[in-house]
């Protein structure tokens, strides 16, 4: 245990070069406000468009490297206006940009409408990040070979993540957020280290058989073959259930007054992911995760949200 969990523990001794390497999306997000979504052949005045970055795998990227975590990204951007700016705002994090390939289809962009009361209408295209193969997860090797720990999600093809599973160096440790849902094969699943659901993923990945309690949940989950569970509950924290330890615990939030909750699951599983990488246990690392998680939640946007260490232990 460390005396004082903001303050990082230093790095296990070993030849790693990076703390987190994230394998995932790199988006551009497209957002108009419109008085009224449209209906279908219906066509509505909106605001001026306003670009950020974002895809699952960008945030995540950004959020571990502005908690100070030496992070690389392995993604595919497109050779256009919205690939220049993911990477700018990956750089601008800190975040070691080589293992951002170019081309194959224009930067994938996520086309969004929100109305006065906040619902919104949004629209994927996956672009390049549909593009990102398993042989460009086999020519990373030396990224893999520098990394103590590998973070990624599903917004890149399934064959992709299968491959990242299988291209761990000796040691290192995978945290999946499976993220849109989607049919695991068992290879990946048991791989994890953890596996990282909130409550939506959790249900759909254990169907009618789910349960009601995050309790259940973590059984049933931790019975498909990961080494960890890690339930995230928003406002309530997370819940953590290892297999070489008994039972699950609760990792209970600081109370906070939210103002918007996008990016949060991002900001957790980034802060996550670095703190295992450091050498934590898993219930230390969710118990900085969720401070992590809260303070993106008093902030506006995904990237734009996510703290650095000082405001986390600020909060
Ligand atoms: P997702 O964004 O993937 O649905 P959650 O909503 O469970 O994930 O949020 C992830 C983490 O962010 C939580 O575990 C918690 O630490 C933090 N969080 C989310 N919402 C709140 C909130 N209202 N108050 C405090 N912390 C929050």
């Amino acid at each position: 245990m460390y005396g004082n969990e903001d303050s990082a523990p230093s790095a296990p001794a070993g030849p790693a070069r990076y703390d987190l390497l994230v394998v995932g999306s790199a988006n551009a997000d497209l957002v108009v406000g419109v008085e009224r979504r449209p209906g279908p052949g219906e066509t509505v005045l909106g605001t001026d468009l306003v670009v950020h970055p974002g895809g699952k795998g960008a945030n995540q990227a950004v959020a571990a490297a502005r908690l100070g975590a030496r992070t690389a990204l392995l993604a595919r951007v497109g050779d256009d206006a919205h690939g220049r700016l993911l990477r700018a705002s990956q750089q601008e994090a800190g975040v070691d940009t080589g293992g951002v390939l170019v081309g194959g289809a224009p930067t994938g962009v996520a086309l969004i409408t929100v109305d006065p009361s906040g619902d919104n209408s949004i629209v994927v295209s996956p672009g390049a990040n549909a593009r990102l193969t398993p042989d460009d997860v086999r020519a990373a090797g030396a990224l893999f070979a520098s990394a103590r720990v590998v973070s990624v999600q599903l917004e890149i093809p399934l064959d992709t993540v299968a491959e990242t599973a299988r291209a761990l160096g000796p040691g290192a440790r995978l945290v999946l957020n499976p993220s849109p849902p989607a049919p695991l094969p068992g290879e990946v699943l048991a791989a994890c280290d953890p596996l990282v659901v909130n409550e939506h993923e959790a249900r759909y990945i254990l169907g009618d058989a789910a349960g009601d309690t995050p309790e259940a949940w973590a059984r049933g989950l931790t019975a498909l073959g990961p080494r960890s569970v890690v339930i995230t509950l928003g406002a309530e924290g997370a819940l953590v259930s290892d297999t070489r330890a008994d039972g699950s615990v609760r990792v209970p939030s600081p109370r906070v007054a939210a103002v918007d909750t996008t990016g949060a699951g991002d900001a957790f599983t980034a802060a996550l992911a670095w703190r295992l990488g450091l050498g934590e246990e898993l219930t230390e690392a969710a118990a900085f995760a969720v401070r992590v998680g809260a303070a993106a939640v008093t902030k506006e946007g995904a990237q734009a949200s996510f703290p650095t260490a000082e405001e986390v232990s600020a909060l």
